[in-house]
């Protein structure tokens, strides 16, 4: 895990972040900048740079990241309303943190197609 990487020191809880849910593999916390009533990031525990650097190896991380996205929907009561799951990947994208997060967006309409 590289030291200067934000979200693992947020992991490694050496960063204080808001967290809403925790797994063995896998956290999730309250974006500082939130974009939607809920938005919510949730990260694997290990450093994976970004959508294109995940390989069969980082398969249980992954699948608990999409865990904590389903039970962070239903704690803040959007599983039924609908929410957005989105991974920012590269420039293009907007990525700023090269660490892959998983952002979870809702309680309001979300307008397609994206900016
Ligand atoms: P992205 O643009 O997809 O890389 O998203 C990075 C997200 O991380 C943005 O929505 C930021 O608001 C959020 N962010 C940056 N620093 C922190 C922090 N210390 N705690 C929580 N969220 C953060
Ligand atoms: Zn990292």
């Amino acid at each position: 895990m590289p030291e200067a990487c934000l979200f693992c020191r947020i992991v490694r809880k050496k960063i204080p972040a808001k967290v809403a849910l925790e797994s063995s593999q896998a956290l999730a916390f309250y974006d500082i900048n939130p974009q939607a009533p809920v938005h919510i990031l949730v990260v694997p525990k290990t450093h994976i740079e970004n959508a294109m650097a995940v390989g069969p190896e980082h398969a249980g991380a992954l699948y608990e990241v999409l865990m904590l996205a389903q039970e962070a929907a239903k704690k803040e009561g959007i599983s039924k309303s609908g929410f957005r799951l989105v991974f920012n990947n590269g420039p293009d994208a907007g990525q700023a943190v090269a660490h892959l997060h998983l952002h979870v967006l809702g309680k309001r309409k979300l307008g397609w197609p994206p900016g």
